[in-house]
Order: C-alpha cells, then structure tokens, then sequence
C-alpha cells in the first residue's frame, strides 16, 4: 500500500468528478489549504461550517472533500474575529485542506443527481438538464498481428469503444508496415539499419476525450514496439450528454404517497408539496440543490412531479398554473452524498493501493428545524 498525498488523492478523485463539468463561474477546486503534503485522512461533508471543521480537528482529517464550497462570494477581507475568518485560520493553523466538488459533482455520472435518483428508485434515469457533451475521438493505432488481440482488450478495458450499450467496439484490417530502424535503436522486429516490412494489423476505436490519455499510454505499455505509431482524430460524431437532475418512472402511487416515499427515502422528517395529492404520479424528476429555475425543464420532459430544494413561493405559484406538482424535501437531501462519495472515493483508492481512511462527516448541517 502507498501513502498518497494530496494531490494523487485529488487526481482520482477528479477522474469521477471532473473540473470539466462545472457549470460557468462555479467556485470548485481547492479553496484553503496545500495538497502537497501526506494525506491519509479524508472527511466528506456537504457543508463547511464551523461544527464540522471542529469534528475534522479532532478526527486528525487532513482534507475535507466538500460539496458546497466553503468561499462563494470573493472575500473582501480575511478578519479572524469574524465567523468565516475564524473557521479559515482554524483550518489554516491545523493544516487541513478543503477541496470543493459543486456542480461538477451535481452532473458526474454516479454523482449528487443519480444518487438521489437511485435513492428514490428511478428506473432507466435520464438527465433532466442537458449541461455538457462528451467529445469523442477515433484513435488509430498500428500493431503487429500478434499483439492485435492485447491492444483491443486494453482500450477496451479502459472505457474506448462504447457505442450505445456495446462496449469494445473496434475495426481492424491487416496490411503491411514499413520502417527503417536508426543505428542507435533497439527495434523489436528487425535489425538497426535495414529496411523492414511486418504484418500489422490497423485497428480503430473511438475514444471520449476525458479517457484518451489514459488510453494512449495502456496503449503505449502494451505494444511491443520502441516506437508506437498511432493517430488521433478529432470526429463530429455526438458524445453523451451529460448535465443536472434526472428523470425517469416509478411505480404508480399518488402524490401523497410518493410524498411519503421522498420522507423515508431521502430521510427527512417533512416535506412540502404543491399540486393535488391524489394525483397519480408515475414519471419523477429529481435535481439536487436549488431547482427552481428548471421546473419548466420537468413540465417539458412530461414529468408527473419535481424533486427539487428551496422553492420559492412565486415558483411554486407559477408551477401550479403550469400544472406541475412539485416536492420540496429541502436543500440539505444532498447530504446523500456524504455516504455515496466516500463508498466510490474509498473504492477507487483502494484499487489505486492507496493507504488512506475516507469516512463522512456526521455533523448535520441542516439549519430549519420543523417544530
Ligand atoms: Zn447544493
């Protein structure tokens, strides 16, 4: 097992999250702290607040992952009597680092939006707000027909070749390679000097471009030659689109008694809901955070009902006209994502060898309390 630091730990966990998917002017990254230093202890929260740096001080964390970022506005002025400059000089003096996933974290496959659709059972979850596409690749790559079989299963292994639900998808056709090898090489087939001609076979995949560096160096380690020659081509073909909120159906039940299902599943004691309760409800929307300004995307995708935080009172009035139920379980329903993200960032490190405890905070960050 390695000790990873900071930035080996961030690396990964940007490979599910990356940066890339955030929405404009979104405030994500590291925000307080160093990553160069040796981390073994990470704490998940949803918020920053002063309670939960206190709970990462006495649990030794040194880097707090955190879904809503602890700077938003620009700070004017950093006083250590106010309440936000005390947490940052706590956080400074016990050298823990906070890292902040928002939106990107909101659109990632396997992130905030599909776990709240998995935990109120959508099936066939789709995106409810198309925010980014996946550009695509073809990547050419020439190999002796011995090696032909390893090099398609390794870029396939790795996520190259996915067209719809099949995966590994690749063509290859045979011809003849040419090369003549410098005085100083050390070629695999034939000699420095002298001309050669070998069997290669030309096979082609297509890549999504967050994946091609990683697939151009298994590439690279798994064919024989000194020199891999192989090509990279941009192409016009649509990508997955991926973005915020999900839709998809559940079995048929009213509203009240999804109502009652958004309670126990997402575990908060009340929830408030506009629209008629015995409407029957059989297709969901669900978007994590403060979903007001998307309630027409779910009218349009023909959703039966919006799962969303902090409504307001003239969304709700305007949804009404619309004809859209609506069910506000809160804003803090995204503290699913404490337990979600440490499951998946525990996995990936331990794949990684990395010797490193990542646990969810237990603090509760909801600020209402319903009396
Ligand atoms: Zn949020």
């Amino acid at each position: 097992m390695k000790n990873p630091n900071g930035h080996e730990i961030i690396q990964l966990f940007e490979q599910f999250s990356p940066k890339g998917l955030a929405m404009e002017g979104d405030k994500i990254g590291l925000q307080i702290g160093r990553l160069n230093k040796k981390v073994d202890r990470v704490m998940i929260a949803l918020d920053v607040l002063e309670h939960v740096i206190d709970e990462a001080i006495e649990k030794n964390v040194q880097l707090i992952i955190a879904h809503h970022p602890i700077i938003y506005r620009p700070l004017k002025n950093l006083l250590t009597d106010s309440t936000q400059g005390k947490m940052i000089e706590k956080l400074i003096k016990h050298d823990i680092a906070v890292y902040a996933a928002h939106t990107n974290l909101d659109v990632a496959k396997g992130g905030v939006n599909d776990l709240l659709a998995e935990a109120l059972g959508l099936e066939d979850p789709e995106v409810l707000v198309p925010t980014y596409e996946v550009k695509l690749k073809k990547l050419v790559v020439f190999v002796p027909s011995s090696h032909a079989e390893e090099i398609r299963q390794v870029l396939g292994n790795i996520g190259a070749g996915y067209i719809g639900n099949y995966s590994h998808c690749s063509f290859s056709a045979n011809g003849t390679g040419r090369f003549l090898p410098g005085e100083q090489t050390n070629p695999y087939v034939g000699k420095p000097g002298r001309l050669e001609e070998v069997e290669e076979v030309k096979v082609e995949t297509i890549v999504p471009e967050p994946l091609l560096k990683k697939a151009i160096t298994a590439l690279i380690k798994a064919h024989p030659y000194e020199e891999v020659a192989y090509d990279v081509y941009p192409i016009e073909n649509k990508g997955e689109v991926l973005g915020l909120g999900r839709i998809g159906k559940v079995s048929e039940m009213t509203l009240a008694e999804f109502a009652e299902k958004v309670k126990t599943s997402l575990g908060v004691s009340s929830v408030r809901v506009i629209g008629d309760l015995s409407f029957k409800v059989k297709k969901v929307a669900v978007l994590g955070g403060d979903g007001n300004k998307y309630f027409m995307n779910a009218k349009f995708k023909g959703a039966d009902v919006y799962v969303t935080g902090d409504i307001y009172y003239h969304t709700a009035h305007d949804a009404m006209m619309e004809g859209l139920n609506m069910i506000d379980p809160g804003h803090n329903v995204e503290k699913i994502m404490k337990i979600g993200l440490t499951k998946i960032l525990q996995k990936m490190c331990q794949e990684a060898g990395y010797s490193v405890d990542v646990f969810p905070s237990e603090e509760n960050t909801d600020p209402f309390q319903f009396v």
